[in-house]
């Protein structure tokens, strides 16, 4: 499905993010480690990073059969 927009835990936003996470921290576009890709975009506590680096992007999969 699409990233949450704000982080469940704190309520922080970080959907801002996953665009450039997933360039840059993915095996096939980038190869930059995804812990230095948070650090870079000012992503602290582990509760917003666990929602970047725990999400599946599934929204073009599932569009269709809605
Ligand atoms: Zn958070």
């Amino acid at each position: 499905m699409m990233v949450p927009v704000r982080c469940f835990s704190c309520g922080n936003v970080v959907a801002e993010y996953w665009e450039e996470y997933k360039a840059r921290a993915s095996s096939q576009d980038g190869d930059e480690d995804p812990g230095e890709v948070l650090d870079d975009l000012g992503l602290d506590r582990y509760c917003c990073r666990r929602m970047l680096v725990a999400h599946q992007d599934l929204v073009d999969v599932v569009a269709p059969y809605q």
